[in-house]
């Protein structure tokens, strides 16, 4: 099994092993499969939801050094449930059950397992940058604590994130070490940038969304999500997918290619449109991004959109695979109320554009919305529309209970390494 980049024109290739200790392609593309594989004969559901899981990412690493080591990441990483819940046909996949609480953490603990077997092995040590507005940097915190042979710097705005989110930025020790920057979100990104530029500083990482290490596990579980459904309603699974950069989305693309039983796949966006446009004018013009009530998807430029496009090369055969709708703060918060009302489940704001969407453009009888995040990380926007408050799951309740510990600095990357 081998990958390319989605700019190479043929040429240079590389193993799934390598794909994710480099993260971008040496060319600056993305890392996709030079022909994407189908699901193994072996695939089976009756051993449990991480072992359906590491059967759909098994042909991604054939002839790899991790081959071997696959079955053990996979029941490592994916140790938590992965539940539908259904209301009158209607159904939710829940991928929140993970340590923060959000589907980020199949991804970013995929990535720590599978980059601490390869570290070890070859005697290596990578210290892992992450320039975060709030989400990414706890799940990649909480994968990669404890992970021999990594170090973790988490850079943030100081005053800047909520504070559940400060909670599961700050709450590590070991290996783990949380930066409050003096500055803005783009200071941060700014001063990671500037450290990977530094030819001083060797051994130096990023976890972020563009790894093939944290696609490949999106694509899995919608190996195992269409397949459950399948034996439930004897069809193939429509997805509705919150979406900001994509990643998420490609994965199920992903999936669909290797024969899942996926009939097809739509998107949920916010206010940040690129991709609704794309699909009106035939024109894709990224663009900056624009503040939301689901602050997840807040992505004016899609980081994983280059990996669609070698899907889907021109407009037409866009138009043919996707269908994407624009969701606005008014509706999210409707939709949460609206949900409660009617059935007393409780949704997040990036799940309740996945609800909105299903409800006015899905016209099949039943359908998935891909519920992205645990609505208790978004008290400060749900508990004032249902009117009670949430119980927070357990995993986050730890963390929030954890001594916060980081170190306040200028706006200035020498500082991380002095
Ligand atoms: C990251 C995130 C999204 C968007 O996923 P993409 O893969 O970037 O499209 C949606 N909802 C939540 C809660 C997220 O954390």
């Amino acid at each position: 099994m081998r990958f390319i980049s989605t700019r190479s024109e043929g040429g240079e290739f590389f193993s799934a092993s390598d794909a994710i200790l480099k993260g971008l392609a040496p060319d600056g593309g993305l890392f996709i499969p030079e022909n994407i594989p189908s699901i193994p004969d072996t695939f089976t559901l009756t051993k449990g939801s991480w072992y359906a899981l590491y059967q759909a990412m098994l042909p991604y690493f054939e002839g790899d050094e991790l081959e071997g080591d696959l079955e053990e990441i996979c029941r490592n990483a994916f140790n938590f449930p992965i539940p539908f819940h259904s209301e009158n046909g209607k159904d939710t996949l829940e991928l929140y059950f993970g340590p923060t609480a959000a589907f980020k953490d199949f991804g970013a603990r995929f990535l720590a397992f599978s980059m601490e077997k390869l570290l070890s092995r070859r005697n290596e040590e990578i210290t892992i940058l992450v320039a975060t507005s709030g989400d990414t940097g706890g799940a990649v915190a909480s994968a990669f604590h404890s992970r021999r042979n990594l170090s973790v710097k988490v850079l943030f705005p100081k005053g800047r994130v909520a504070e559940r989110q400060r909670m599961q930025l700050t709450g590590w020790d070991g290996n783990v070490s949380s930066y409050e920057v003096d500055g803005s979100f783009d200071d941060c990104q700014r001063m990671v940038k500037e450290a990977f530029m530094d030819p001083e500083l060797k051994g130096l990482s990023s976890a972020n969304s563009i790894n093939l290490g944290r696609l490949l596990p999106q694509m899995a579980y919608y190996v195992y999500a269409s397949s459950v459904y399948k034996l439930k309603y004897g069809e193939d699974a429509v997805f509705v997918i919150p979406s900001g950069n994509v990643g998420n989305a490609t994965g199920a693309y992903w999936a669909k290619a290797m024969g899942a039983p996926i009939k097809r796949i739509v998107l949920a966006v916010n206010a940040n449109k690129p991709i609704t446009d794309y699909l009106e004018s035939g024109e894709y013009r990224p663009r900056a991004s624009v503040k939301t009530l689901a602050n997840a998807m807040d992505v004016g430029a899609p980081s994983n959109i280059e990996r669609l496009f070698s899907m889907f090369p021109d407009i037409d055969t866009f138009r043919e695979n996707v269908s994407a709708y624009s969701v606005s703060d008014d509706e999210i918060k409707r939709t949460i109320k609206e949900v409660y009302d009617e059935s007393g489940y409780v949704i997040c704001p990036h799940t309740a554009c996945g609800e909105r969407v299903r409800r006015d453009h899905v016209q099949e009888e039943h359908s998935v919305v891909v519920s992205t995040a645990h609505p208790a990380k978004f008290n400060d926007i749900v508990e004032p529309l249902i009117g009670r408050e949430l119980a927070i799951p357990r995993t986050l309740f730890d963390i929030m209970h954890k001594k916060p510990v980081s170190t306040e600095i200028e706006a200035d990357y020498h500082l991380l390494f002095s």
